[in-house]
């Protein structure tokens, strides 16, 4: 039978099915969220702002309270006497005030963890707008843009501080917290120097859990957090470059060049290794230098940027022994 053309799409007679597909597939990108969500399905990567909010019905999965907080000294500032955290997140917690505690004898005021869309709405008066400071600045998120929402955020400071300083000066706790927070997974999220990309004043009492390797990596790129969500696989990708070192790649694909580059994920295995060959020489393996160095395998795991040389040794040709003792003047 006839059939229709619109827009380059056939609609063929008695086509309900395809019909019906399409319906379900519009309807499944219509439901999909606008905000940017969490990267590579890890829920503690979650980008919270004005740009990317989060609903009002949101509630982390696993929220829990954090106890024993007397064991490091440190006391609840908050009328209630339960603050709460996303679990990964309040284990993590705890871990680093143990260590400011028995390292450096450090004491904290837990302010603020876990906040609900409504309690984000009653600390800006009842209202939708975020409270700002006189450069237009945020002090505090509308509803729906908190990062405590998400219960990977706590507002932290030196037992017996208050939220009043801009930087802290050093063998403070809320230094200590500062420079040690990335190795528990923990970022200086609202640094002043961000004001322009996240909109929010300087506040280093808040600080966000995101996860350990992340933190670490965002601690040493030194960026924002927007930026790095933004920018995420060029981040956490390093670059391996395999040089032949006067060799050549046994791959028929690689003929003819000299280095090949692969993309490691940053704390990943390089898990194969390329072959290499060179007339009259033994492969002796890839090395981070052309002499001397380290050599690797694929166990080693890739934190940066790498350049490998193939290590080369001559070949010893057995002489046969006719040859050897052959008469050279006759
Ligand atoms: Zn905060």
């Amino acid at each position: 039978m006839a059939s229709l053309k619109s827009d380059g799409i056939m609609i063929e007679k008695n086509s309900k099915k395809t019909i019906y597909v399409l319906v379900l597939i519009l309807s499944v990108a219509l439901l999909m969220p606008s905000e940017v969500e969490a990267k590579k399905g890890d829920p503690h990567l979650r980008l919270v702002n004005p740009k990317n909010k989060i609903s009002s019905k949101f509630v982390p999965k696993k929220l829990v309270k954090i106890k024993n907080l007397s064991e490091y000294d440190s006391k609840y500032i908050s009328r209630r006497e339960e603050i709460r955290m996303e679990k990964t997140a309040a284990k993590q917690l705890l871990k680093m005030l143990k260590s400011a505690n028995t390292k450096a004898g450090h004491k904290f005021y837990l302010y603020s963890g876990y906040r609900s869309y409504a309690t984000q709405k009653q600390s800006c008066g009842g209202q939708n707008n975020a409270v700002r400071n006189s450069s237009g600045l945020v002090t505090v998120a509308a509803p729906g843009t908190s990062e405590h929402q998400t219960g990977l955020a706590i507002d932290i400071t030196g037992l017996g501080n208050s939220k009043s300083y801009s930087y802290p000066k050093k063998g403070t706790p809320e230094r200590w917290l500062l420079d040690n927070c990335h190795k528990y997974g923990f970022i200086y999220r609202y640094q002043g120097k961000y004001s322009g990309e996240t909109g929010v004043a300087n506040e280093p009492w808040h600080l966000r859990y995101i996860g350990v390797d992340d933190a670490k990596n965002l601690h040493k790129l030194d960026i924002s957090f927007e930026k790095y969500i933004k920018n995420y696989d060029k981040y956490t990708t390093a670059k391996v470059i395999f040089k032949t070192n006067k060799g050549e790649f046994s791959k028929e694909k690689y003929s003819g060049k000299s280095s090949i580059t692969k993309k490691i994920k940053l704390g990943k295995k390089l898990k194969s290794l390329p072959n290499v060959e060179r007339t009259g020489f033994v492969f002796k393996g890839w090395y981070t230098k052309k002499a001397g160095g380290t050599k690797i395998s694929n166990n080693t795991k890739i934190n940066k940027k790498t350049i490998l040389y193939a290590r080369w040794e001559k070949e010893i040709v057995d002489v046969p022994e006719e040859i050897e003792n052959r008469d050279i003047n006759p």
